[in-house]
């Protein structure tokens, strides 16, 4: 375990922003982490964790003690006649677990394909993507508390899901470190093809079959084709959550605009998409110097190279004010600050 200082975090970061770390560290174990938790030289020095760094804004430098999450391993610890279960790793990278199941042949995450990050950070927001979250194949986890670097699991009725939210990102904010996560995958396929352009893109790629391979190439050529890639326009995926409205709001703004979209989530609740909101503002494809809205995707902010986070913060500061007056609706941001 190398401790460094004074660390530049424009590598680790997917908006590709420059803020330097006061003190940086990579752990490799569980073990690792709780000894360094435990060492009296860093017990009153705040801590921050990071994972691949792509969901971050970072606005500033991070005066802490960096903890880098680079646990790996992936084993089968159960198996029945539906499922297996599989114990991954924090420091994993999501994809190359997806990548992972689908070679193994096992379905419940080909949905999720090509999502950054690492698998510890997964159920921080319960990622989720083409109609399928992280908490339907989610088993446990094991983390670790920063005050008292006593180890904890977290069975799924503890972790508070929701759209992109969990119990980490809430009541135990910045409370615990995850360093491994099990994943209950489904030996018999139950394929989830309803959402997006998926059945569309089978159909282009000539599929006969489904299959979890298929999905997963499926899922990837949308991704590739809708969203920016990270190493070529810094990025953190969709800056805002989409909105859930009450029905009575939606039913006023759709008389106003027959053309706003808009999903059922719960009898008296309407999702709807943040992305059409900001495009509707006049957002899409706007550029201010380094930083911009996405010209394919409203709802990703970008930064071509050598912008700011306080550049981003601030646009996005000017998207949600827009937006807020236009249909009367507050953006909350996906994306954590720093
Ligand atoms: C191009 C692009 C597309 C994306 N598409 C999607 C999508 O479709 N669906 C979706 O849900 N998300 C999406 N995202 C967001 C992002 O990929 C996910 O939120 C991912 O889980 C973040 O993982 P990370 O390791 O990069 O986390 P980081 O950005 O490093 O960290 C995110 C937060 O989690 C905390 N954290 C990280 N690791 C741990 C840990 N082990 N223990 C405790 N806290 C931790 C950090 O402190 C921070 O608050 C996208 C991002 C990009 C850039």
């Amino acid at each position: 375990m190398q401790l460094l200082e004074n660390v530049s975090l424009r590598p680790y970061n997917t908006f590709g922003l420059e803020a330097k770390a006061r003190y940086f560290v990579e752990v490799t174990t569980a073990d690792e982490l709780r000894q360094l938790l435990q060492n009296p030289r860093w017990q009153q020095v705040p801590k921050w964790i990071l994972g691949g760094g792509s969901n971050v804004l970072l606005t500033q430098d991070v005066d802490a003690l960096v903890i880098r999450i680079a646990i790996k391993g992936m084993e089968v610890v159960k198996e029945d006649d539906e499922h297996v279960y599989l114990r991954v790793g924090a420091g994993e990278v999501w994809h190359e677990l997806v990548l992972h199941t689908v070679e193994a042949g096992y379905s419940g995450l080909e949905n999720l394909s090509l999502i950054p990050g690492t698998v510890g950070a997964a159920p921080m927001q319960n990622i989720g993507a083409y109609g399928v979250e992280i908490k339907e194949v989610f088993e446990e986890l094991e983390a670790v508390h920063i005050e008292t670097a006593q180890a904890r699991r977290f069975k799924a009725d503890e972790c508070n899901f929701g759209y992109r939210e969990s119990v980490f990102k809430r009541d135990l904010r910045g409370q615990y470190i995850i360093t491994a996560v099990t994943f209950r995958v489904n030996k018999v396929p139950a394929f989830q093809v309803s959402y997006g352009d998926i059945q569309k893109t089978l159909a282009e790629m000539n599929v006969q079959e489904l299959s979890t391979r298929a999905i997963s190439e499926a899922v990837i050529r949308i991704r590739q084709s809708k969203l920016p890639d990270p190493t070529q326009i810094g990025n953190a995926g969709s800056f805002f959550k989409n909105p859930e409205i009450p029905k009575a709001q939606y039913d006023q703004l759709k008389q106003e605009y027959p053309e706003l979209p808009g999903y059922v989530t719960a009898p008296d609740k309407i999702k709807v998409p943040a992305g059409w909101l900001i495009e509707q503002a006049g957002w899409k494809g706007f550029r201010e110097g380094q930083v911009g809205v996405h010209a394919r995707q409203a709802l990703v902010l970008v930064n071509y190279g050598g912008g700011t986070g306080e550049q981003i913060k601030a646009l996005a500061e000017r998207v949600q004010a827009s937006v807020e007056a236009k249909f009367g609706i507050k953006l909350t941001p996906e994306v954590n600050f720093i």
